[in-house]
């Protein structure tokens, strides 16, 4: 066992903070300023400029296999890069990469649909999600009927990320409602690929974040049989796998938020003078900071542990599940603290403090919500799939 980073993940994580604090950090005021005026946070053209900025650097499709252009960096490097790249609220992501389970679909598939986005020439979005089937995805409504060698697709998908912008979905919907049925929701639904221009409609929903996720709506959407994923009938388990991939990541973002946030406190806490003496020498104060140093550091062990199972090939859902529970709670405790910490300060626009207590709000939701959350890890140990104290 070795608790350290090796010589080539320090040196990753390194280049990684430099390319964040030259190129990220100082577009922060400016993504500030955008939000505010209720346009997009980075003006057109700006993501896919520092992408190129990044690739140049040697980062591009850090997870995507060498054989569609990617460097394969493993789930470990995926961890430390998110952590990174999460120390500033400026929305950026890697380029050369594509949803997991498009690698599912067949060569023709993966000419139209995989390559393009891993090239940034197609963006795409995936909906299980219905205004009646949230955390309960078994209970989807949406249906699919084969009329000749088509599939005609109706009902709605609600809080889909990207899906205002997507150019294609991967939907899912009911092909068979008698397996649906029996199956408790496990069987009979399908994943289909949905050009936008097939006639899926999308509106924006507004939340209390930054970029709103979308209603889809589908009526009598027509799609060809060649845009089915996977098997026919076997779309809940690519669903689960889509769901599955990002939650642990949840809370290695949250890690690298809280990290920068904690750092922002401690700044303020030292500077900022009342009744005659810097508000870091009274205790109230200072247990606060140490409580959200030893709570980063907790979910830091959870994200890595959850990122080291998957890279040795083995089952992470229980660990993912609590590095997503653990690590979203944490930052949310940590961003509330150094909102507090700030006094009015940290209540006003002036500051991204309040941008980022409202973004750190979603954490809890998406992805498996807190007590779905719980719900994998007690009945992991109610059933004894994993035992407590279990250390992989
Ligand atoms: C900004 C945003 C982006 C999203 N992006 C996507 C996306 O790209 N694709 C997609 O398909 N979905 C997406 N979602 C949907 C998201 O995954 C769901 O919102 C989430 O799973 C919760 O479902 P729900 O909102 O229907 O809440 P519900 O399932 O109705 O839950 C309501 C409350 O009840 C609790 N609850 C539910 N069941 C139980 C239970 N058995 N025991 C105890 N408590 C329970 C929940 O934890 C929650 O507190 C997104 C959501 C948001 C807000």
């Amino acid at each position: 066992m070795h608790l350290r980073l090796t010589d080539e993940q320090r040196m990753v994580q390194k280049t990684i903070r430099k390319f964040v604090e030259k190129e990220l950090i100082p577009l922060e005021n400016e993504v500030l300023r955008n939000e505010r005026e209720g346009k997009p946070s980075l003006p057109e053209g700006k993501m896919e400029e520092l992408q190129l900025k990044a690739k140049e650097a040697g980062f591009w499709g850090i997870n995507t296999p060498e054989e569609y252009g990617g460097a394969d960096l493993g789930q470990m490097m995926l961890a430390i890069v998110q952590m990174e790249v999460a120390r500033t609220f400026v929305p950026f992501s890697f380029g050369g990469s594509a949803d997991n389970i498009l690698y599912y679909g067949n060569e023709a598939q993966k000419e139209k649909y995989l390559l393009p986005t891993i090239n940034g020439e197609k963006k795409s979005c995936f909906a299980m999600t219905e205004p009646g089937a949230g955390s309960d995805t078994q209970n989807i409504k949406m249906t699919a009927v084969k009329d000749g060698d088509e599939w005609v697709l109706n009902g709605e998908k609600t809080f889909i990320t990207g899906g205002n912008e997507a150019d294609f979905v991967m939907v899912i919907a009911i092909t068979d409602k008698e397996l649906h049925k029996s199956s408790s929701g496990r069987k009979g639904v399908t994943c289909f690929i949905a050009d936008r221009s097939m006639g899926w409609k999308s509106e924006y929903i507004h939340t209390m974040g930054e970029w709103g996720p979308a209603a889809l709506i589908f009526d009598n959407v027509r799609v060809p049989e060649e845009n089915i994923l996977g098997e026919v009938n076997g779309g809940y388990d690519l669903g689960l796998e889509w769901i599955g991939f990002a939650r642990w990541i949840v809370g290695a973002r949250a890690v690298g938020a809280a990290e920068r946030l904690l750092k922002m406190a401690i700044d303020y806490a030292n500077e900022r003078e009342t009744f005659g003496k810097p508000i870091a020498t009274r205790q109230a104060i200072q247990w606060q900071i140490a409580d959200s140093a030893v709570e980063i550091e907790a979910a830091r062990w959870l994200v890595l542990n959850a990122a080291f199972t998957l890279d040795q090939g083995e089952d992470n859902r229980h660990a993912a599940s609590m590095a997503k529970l653990y690590g979203s709670n944490m930052g949310n405790r940590v961003v509330d603290r150094v909102l507090q910490i700030h006094g009015g300060m940290g209540y006003t626009r002036e500051l991204p403090i309040e941008r980022w207590y409202r973004e750190a709000r979603l954490w809890r939701i998406y992805d498996g919500t807190d007590e779905i959350q719980r719900l994998i890890i007690s009945r992991n140990l109610l059933k004894g799939h994993v035992k407590v104290g279990q250390f992989a």
